[in-house]
């Protein structure tokens, strides 16, 4: 079961409420000091260790109605990394504004953190008087774009099915039916398989599906990523030897379709 180390707090829908910040970070040490600093500030902390738990969170919020005004959201994360916690909640259309807290320095990093949904992205080590201006910041946008909706927070969409030719991929029951019958799936074949249908016909290096579906404790190599490719292959085509869904790019890696 998830379990949180700070108990949660029941929103007041209106639009006067106190803003509400979820702290995705594993470090203690780090998640202590924000919680201190922005708690100073009046904000409603909540904080999970790891992103499996920033999940469980984020899904009840869309259940009893209580929703985060901002995400301050650690990359390097165990279970579920930030990256793909990031691109997970824009996919489910949930449009809480993301601060991602890294010590991934590189352009290629915040590129890519920016890319696939983050708001704004300091980096580690970091001033707390800043990171929490960047806070401020960021709820003063999304308070003002609240302020031209009239119901308040936007209602989050169901995530939608995704289907290419005879495969079809439920995401809210984590499902996959090939050509009528239900696939038995390992979790790392179905995190390959919904990333692929996610971003149909874009090439995929090893590394980066490493990155995306094993994460950043990965130990191992990139055949890792063949020999799951074979055994998707086999329980989605016709024929395994002649691919039609997931084709290999030679000298690059893979895409899907
Ligand atoms: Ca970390």
């Amino acid at each position: 079961m998830l379990s949180l180390d700070i108990p949660m707090s029941h929103s007041r829908p209106d639009l006067g409420r106190t803003s509400q910040i979820l702290i995705v970070e594993d470090e203690e040490i780090i998640r202590e000091m924000l919680v201190l600093a922005l708690e100073e500030e009046g904000y409603e902390v909540t904080t999970a260790p790891d992103g499996r738990t920033a999940l469980g969170l984020l899904q009840d919020s869309e259940s009893d109605r209580r929703q985060f005004d901002l995400i301050i959201l650690d990359l390097m994360l165990p279970q579920v990394n930030g990256l793909d916690l990031c691109r997970l909640l824009r996919y489910q259309g949930n449009p809480v504004p993301i601060l991602i807290l890294s010590a991934k320095a590189s352009e290629t990093d915040r590129v890519l953190g920016l890319e696939v949904g983050a708001d704004d992205y300091v980096i580690k080590p970091f001033s707390i008087r800043e990171l929490v201006a960047r806070c401020r910041a960021l709820l003063r946008r999304q308070g003002a774009a609240r302020f031209f909706t009239p119901t308040g927070n936007l209602p989050v969409p169901q995530m939608p099915v995704l289907q290419f030719k005879e495969v079809m991929l439920s995401p809210q029951e984590c499902r996959v039916m090939v050509r009528g019958e239900e696939a038995n799936l390992s979790p790392k074949e179905y995190r390959l398989l919904e990333l692929f249908m996610s971003y149909p016909r874009r090439v995929w290096s090893r590394e980066q599906l490493i990155d995306q579906v094993w994460g950043q404790d990965f130990v191992g190599d990139s055949k890792t990523v063949d020999v799951h490719i074979r055994w998707l292959r086999e329980k989605l085509e016709r024929d395994p030897s002649q691919p039609e869904y997931i084709i290999t790019v030679r000298g690059f890696g893979y895409r899907f379709g």
